[in-house]
């Protein structure tokens, strides 16, 4: 259709929604599909939070609110950002946004020029890149590799860096790796940018809470880096609350401001209700994050050790988040009854039509050589998935 505009040429819909969309119709057809496609916590919201939107609806609570969202959720996520990651913020610097994808979404449109670099390591989260085209600036891939477990090093860094560099956009915890960046690799990576004051970051910190090493850790921390640095997070992942859209930023006063303004224009604040269990989420007790995190680790446990047994697969070592992210390069030009199996795009279409196991392939981050496998999912339905794989890459020869 040539009457659309030319922007949508720029850009893809991500390959994960469509995975589990084709998953979804399997399924619909009676298959019984294992869906380790997925990118939410298969928890309920716990209860606490749940009543204090009931509330909010009851007492009717229900008009719009200021863009940025509302007093006592920005003063609770002031008082999060100093617990938790000794950050100091005031309320002005923070902007609650629909989901942390919105908050992304801001910052980008409110930093990047045409022509503007922004640098990506991968593999990397579908979104960051969709969102620089839109706004025409030039992504800059830099690819790290399984032996430094998917991060970027401080060399790498530094000979992506030119004088167009605008922005470096990245995850810790990782999505699709699960690569959690230790303090002294930051300490490592911010020196670079001490050498580069023009350059921006998103640090997107969406899985904070999803940890298996110890305490999360912000770039925004080290030096001056914190007047540069736009800190992306929300309750999605921690508090099993991805339908509700309730993320934040937390930003220079000059670039929140400009995140409030593109905001005004765009969605205005998210849902009032929304707000009010985010206040609940932030202030309450953390106990029922600590559990889910607890449940995630027992399961990370399991899939790596069962993947680390299928002949071929080569594994990586997820610090957070919920995904394993193999190298399955091993199967490439191996054939089991017709079907060839020549890059890892391949690879899902043959595990989702033969194993019946939906996962995602490592193209749609741009790394070709892997699949990303989801363990937000029960044990049953994990120990199910590996025997299928085992079983159906063991055919492929
Ligand atoms: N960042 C990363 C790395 C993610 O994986 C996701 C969700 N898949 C988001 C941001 C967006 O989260 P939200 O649901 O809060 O928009």
């Amino acid at each position: 259709m040539n009457q659309l505009a030319e922007r949508l040429s720029r850009i893809s819909e991500p390959q994960t929604i469509k995975m589990a969309k084709l998953g979804r119709e399997l399924k619909a057809q009676g298959i019984d599909i294992v869906d380790l496609s997925i990118g939410e916590p298969d928890f309920n919201t716990p209860e606490h939070i749940r009543e204090a939107a009931k509330q909010a609806i009851d007492e009717g609570f229900t008009h719009y609110t200021p863009v940025a969202g509302i007093a006592d959720l920005r003063a609770a996520i002031v008082h999060k950002l100093k617990r938790d990651n000794g950050l100091e913020y005031t309320p002005d610097q923070i902007v609650v946004t629909t989901g942390a994808k919105q908050a992304l979404a801001n910052a980008v449109l409110a930093l990047v020029n045409p022509g503007d670099e922004v640098i990506i390591p991968t593999p990397y989260w579908v979104t960051y890149s969709e969102q620089v085209k839109l706004c025409q600036g030039e992504v800059v891939f830099v690819p790290t590799s399984i032996e430094n477990n998917y991060k970027i090093t401080p060399a790498q860094l530094q000979a992506a860096i030119t004088p167009k560099t605008k922005l470096f956009m990245f995850s810790s915890p990782c999505n699709p790796t699960g690569s959690v960046y230790a303090k002294e690799e930051l300490a490592a990576l911010a020196k670079v940018f001490d050498k580069h004051p023009n350059v921006f970051i998103i640090s997107d910190e969406i899985y904070e809470y999803i940890n298996y090493v110890g305490a999360h850790e912000s770039i925004a921390q080290f030096g001056d880096l914190k007047n540069r640095t736009i800190v992306i997070n929300g309750l999605s992942k921690g508090f099993a609350m991805t339908g509700w859209r309730l993320g934040y930023l937390a930003a220079p006063l000059e670039i929140a401001k400009a995140c409030d303004k593109i905001q005004s224009q765009f969605t205005s604040a998210t849902c009032s209700i929304t707000q009010k269990a985010a206040v609940t989420a932030l202030t309450g007790s953390l106990s029922s994050a600590y559990e889910m995190v607890a449940e995630f680790k027992k399961r990370r446990e399991y899939i790596h050790e069962a993947l680390k047994e299928i002949p071929g697969l080569k594994v990586n070592d997820p610090e957070g988040a919920f995904y394993m992210f193999p190298d399955v390069s091993a199967f490439f030009n191996k054939s089991f009854e017709g079907d060839t199996i020549k890059n890892a795009d391949d690879l899902c279409m043959y595990l989702l039509h033969r194993a019946h196991v939906s996962t995602v392939t490592g193209s749609a981050f741009e790394q070709p050589n892997c699949i990303r496998l989801s363990y937000a999912t029960s044990m049953d339905k994990l120990q199910a998935g590996a025997a299928r794989m085992k079983e159906w890459l063991g055919k492929l020869q």
